[in-house]
């Protein structure tokens, strides 16, 4: 199975939301790379490089990640990957199952 590796990089003009408090946060702390799975393209797996920033947080007095809408803290599986795998379960444990042979007699 083929792979697509997709960069994600924050936009410098949009300011960081601190994942603690929903604050706007304008003092960076650092950056870090994550990897995660989202929903496939096609025939490809799709892998997203996520640079997401550290924030120093004056409201939570420390230093906090970015909220990211598309994936949930500490993920590594995007939030509509998650949503489509969630869905494709239910769907699974929603159908009717015949009883087994030994149940029957
Ligand atoms: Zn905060």
């Amino acid at each position: 199975m083929e792979s697509a590796l997709i960069s994600v990089v924050p936009d410098r003009l949009c300011t960081p939301v601190c994942s603690g408090c929903d604050e706007s946060v304008r003092s960076l702390h650092s950056k870090s790379m994550r990897w995660v799975r989202d929903l496939r393209f096609g025939s490809h797996e799709v892998l997203l490089e996520v640079t997401q920033r550290r924030l120093r947080c004056a409201t939570c007095r420390g230093i906090r990640t970015e909220r990211l809408d598309f994936v949930a803290p500490h993920s590594r599986v995007t939030n509509r990957l998650a949503h489509y795998i969630a869905g494709r379960s239910r769907m699974i444990s929603s159908r009717p199952t015949r009883p087994s042979r030994s149940l029957m007699s």
